[in-house]
């Protein structure tokens, strides 16, 4: 099992990294990115204290732990710049948090998230046909999240996924132990939203695929 999308208390998680990382561990979980919420505030604070505990986590090689960020409630103009700051603080995986249907996300946010250097677009919500089929042409991953409310609309982006051949990854959004799922959950959640069992194996892939290339 792997979840690319984690809080920890340097936002609005439970458990400090090490913490995170120990109790995904010992749910089953091989590797995680911790992805706290930023915007222009945060970013220069969180940045270097993940990277440093990552580092640290993965050296004593059970669980790899990879520092991001989940660019939160930023401007939509303003996202661009804050992933390339980001990147050169050291993030290896930018998400944005999506215009999930629970929250007043601003307007605008997933565009401007999927014209960005980003990897995932978190909860994507009502995703259009154009942001699809950008996320699509650009090889950033939609996600399909098993976090109560978000959750709502995965069968939409499921749907949209498909029809324009977007790639899936599942994560948990874990802001406490307990929101590490089984990976028989994750299965049943990702059946739920409309995936066939070929297509939730090619999802999970998708999660390997980004692990090796966060290794690198
Ligand atoms: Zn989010
Ligand atoms: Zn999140």
């Amino acid at each position: 099992m792997i979840d690319l999308h984690t809080h920890s208390i340097f936002s609005d998680g439970e458990l400090i990294p090490a913490e995170l990382a120990q109790r995904s561990f010992a749910a089953g979980y091989k590797a995680l990115a911790i992805t706290d919420h930023i915007d222009h505030s945060n970013i220069d604070f969180i940045l270097p204290r993940i990277i440093k505990v990552c580092s640290k986590i993965t050296e004593e090689g059970k669980i790899k732990v990879f520092p991001g960020v989940e660019i939160t409630h930023v401007a939509p103009a303003q996202i661009a710049g804050m992933a390339d700051e980001a990147r050169k603080l050291g993030a290896k995986i930018v998400l944005v948090h999506g215009e999930t249907i629970v929250e007043p996300v601003p307007a605008g946010t997933n565009l401007a998230a999927l014209k960005s250097a980003i990897d995932i677009l978190a909860h994507p919500g009502l995703i259009t046909e154009e942001e699809v089929k950008l996320a699509a042409e650009k090889g950033v991953y939609l996600e399909i999240t098993t976090r109560r409310g978000h959750a709502f609309s995965n069968g939409h982006v499921v749907q949209m996924a498909r029809k324009f051949k977007a790639n899936l990854i599942l994560n948990n959004d874990a802001h406490a132990s307990a929101d590490f799922v089984s990976s028989k959950m994750a299965t049943s959640i990702a059946r739920a939203a409309g995936l066939t069992d070929e297509e939730i194996a090619a999802m999970f892939e998708n999660s390997q695929n980004m692990v090796q290339k966060l290794c690198v």
